[in-house]
């Protein structure tokens, strides 16, 4: 286990992060370039601790001692002292670089170094930054502190030191570690996010409603969540970003995102987080919006 851990991004995954390593005894440390998202992120996770409690899974005291090892900054000068920085921003690839780059100036030599996407190859994240044998991938599940899945993903030059601690990491928390190969999407999004694509794809050309599509996944399936409600969980804009890099790097046409899906992240209707995608979340119970 890390005695410190740097979070870069306190959205839905950030503040995910943080809880459950906070939790786990660790000092956290979480940067965003907005204050809004940061103070955000730590009411989320104070009311996150507080169902813990009254489901009587922590204590009271486990929840206060974990608050107080969260603090959050701006400035990349707040991960001067942490054993392991992990990132969790936005899933676009330059935004990832320029925050390696940034996070490096301030980071201890012997720091690791990790990042949460989704789907963006980690050798090239990794070969971007001076430690490149000191990086791996480290893809947390949403919501954090409930899935308990955390897939592992070596690049090329991960050395095995640097893997077993991220192992060691994951076990900590309660997880339990898949290790995938680092291809585009790893394990669990190459195979999900084209069944995401495709349900899109089946109400753009009229097969299904969003309840008929939805219904039919949830009950002839067995999945929880049926498909739409999962894309509008995860972020519309996440799973078009997911299917940008499943198309782009696998260069194979069955990932092409559908337009359905590209005009609703143009339109700023990206699901749970701002309130609107498949379904509407203004009322107690989400209504589809077509
Ligand atoms: P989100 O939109 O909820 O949060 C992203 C956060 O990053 C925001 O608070 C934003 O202010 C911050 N941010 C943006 N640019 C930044 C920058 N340059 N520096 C610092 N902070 C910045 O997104 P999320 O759902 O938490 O996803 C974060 C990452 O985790 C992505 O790479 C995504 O692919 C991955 N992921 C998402 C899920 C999911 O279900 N949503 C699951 C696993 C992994």
């Amino acid at each position: 286990m890390f005695d410190s851990i740097g979070v870069v991004g306190a959205g839905q995954m950030g503040h995910g992060i943080a809880h459950v390593s906070a939790l786990a005894g660790s000092e956290v440390r979480i940067l965003d370039i907005s204050q809004d998202a940061l103070d955000q992120g730590v009411v989320e996770i104070e009311n996150s601790l507080q169902k813990q409690v009254e489901r009587g899974t922590i204590s009271d005291t486990a929840k206060d001692e974990a608050l107080k090892r969260i603090e959050t900054g701006t400035d990349y000068a707040i991960f001067a002292e942490c054993d392991m920085v992990i990132e969790a921003a936005v899933e676009n690839e330059d935004v990832k670089r320029a925050i390696f780059k940034k996070t490096i100036e301030h980071l201890k030599p012997e720091a690791l170094l990790s990042s949460n996407t989704s789907s963006i190859s980690i050798t090239r994240l990794a070969a971007n930054t001076d430690r490149p044998d000191r990086f791996c991938g480290c893809h947390f599940m949403n919501p954090v502190p409930k899935m308990r899945l955390v897939e592992l993903i070596r690049g090329l030059a991960t050395s095995e030191q640097t893997f077993d601690a991220f192992t060691a990491y994951a076990e900590a928390l309660g997880k339990t570690v898949a290790v995938s190969e680092d291809f585009p999407g790893f394990i669990v999004n190459r195979i999900l996010l084209p069944m995401v694509n495709e349900a899109i794809y089946t109400l753009y050309e009229g097969v299904g409603s969003v309840t008929a599509i939805d219904t039919a996944m949830r009950l002839g399936t067995n999945h929880p969540l049926g498909p739409l409600q999962l894309a509008d969980f995860i972020g519309l804009d996440t799973c078009l970003a997911i299917l940008h890099v499943l198309h782009g790097d696998l260069a194979d046409s069955k990932y092409r995102p559908c337009p359905l899906l590209v005009k609703y992240v143009e339109a700023g209707w990206l699901g749970v987080k701002t309130g609107r995608g498949f379904y509407d979340y203004s009322a107690d119970e989400p209504r589809p919006t077509r």
